[in-house]
């Protein structure tokens, strides 16, 4: 069903992993995806996907470091002057780790950590709702990436996982303050994703980790970008400020 037919959708992250996923699932879906990613390299690779899978629908990739304010106002003019309109979903996906135990832990990473995934989230976040609400026409879904790791923490991730409490509650305050616009903020908290952000895990630990999840196995970048294309969709139209665990019943 393409319930996103003339549907601008931004996707940061869109270069890897659960980012390329959700704009496959959203293009699908008959949005026209902005693929945004550091890497405009990876940008492209998903861009040439969707034009594969999704011909005829207008996508575009672009370079933007999401941590920074001036890379951003530069993504949301080009995306403006393109499109002649806001994006109606955005999607935070971008998303860093610099793992190492709190006595080691850098400030510089955890600077870093919180630089992308929280103050990222928050730019995008910010950016995307103005560009609507100065539109004069309200509407639209926010999806930003948490972790389970905020909930519960992790070892050797105190920066990620203070990022990942932090978009939950960035994104509940943003759904209490832009509900008058009729714009939808939620949080996705992904268990155990094989993506290339968990390739470097040992396959001792990664088996360990399947062997705790209820529905026995790891995740699929499929699984969140299935539950985010229910984020983005009239389907989802009376929830906002949640937090959706999509884990396979991991820390339940
Ligand atoms: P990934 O490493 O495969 O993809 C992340 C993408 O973000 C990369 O393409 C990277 O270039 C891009 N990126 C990094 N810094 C950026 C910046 N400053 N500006 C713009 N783009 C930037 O990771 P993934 O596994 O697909 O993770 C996606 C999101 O989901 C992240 O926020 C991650 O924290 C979250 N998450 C992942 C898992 C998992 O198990 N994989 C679990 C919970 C949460």
């Amino acid at each position: 069903p393409a319930r996103l037919k003339s549907t601008l959708a931004l996707v940061t992250g869109g270069g890897s992993g659960i980012g390329r996923a959700v704009c496959q699932r959203l293009a699908q879906e008959g949005a026209s995806v902005a693929v945004v990613d550091l890497s405009i390299d990876s940008a492209n690779d998903t861009l040439r996907r969707l034009a594969r899978d999704a011909p005829g629908q207008d996508h575009v990739a672009l370079a933007a470091d999401v941590s920074r304010s001036e890379s951003v106002r530069a993504l949301m003019e080009q995306i403006q002057s393109r499109f002649l309109a806001p994006p109606r979903v955005a999607v935070n996906s971008a998303g860093i780790t610099r793992d190492e135990f709190l006595l080691r832990l850098s400030e510089e990473a955890f600077d870093s950590v919180l630089n992308v995934n929280l103050k990222g989230t928050f730019l995008i976040t910010q950016a995307v709702a103005q560009s609507i609400v100065t539109s004069g026409q309200d509407g639209g879904s926010i999806i930003n990436m948490g972790s389970i790791v905020g909930k519960v923490g992790n070892l050797g991730q105190g920066n990620y996982a203070a990022s990942k409490a932090g978009v939950e509650g960035l994104t509940k305050t943003a759904a209490k303050e832009l509900a008058k616009f009729g714009i939808c903020c939620n949080t996705i908290l992904p268990g155990f994703i094989a993506t290339p952000m968990t390739e470097k895990v040992p396959q001792k630990v990664l088996d360990k980790f399947a062997g705790m999840i209820p529905l026995g196995r790891l995740g699929r970048p499929e699984d969140v970008a299935d539950v985010c294309a229910f984020l983005a969709t009239e389907d989802s139209k009376y929830i906002t400020g949640a937090s959706i665990e999509v884990t396979g019943g991991l820390f339940l």
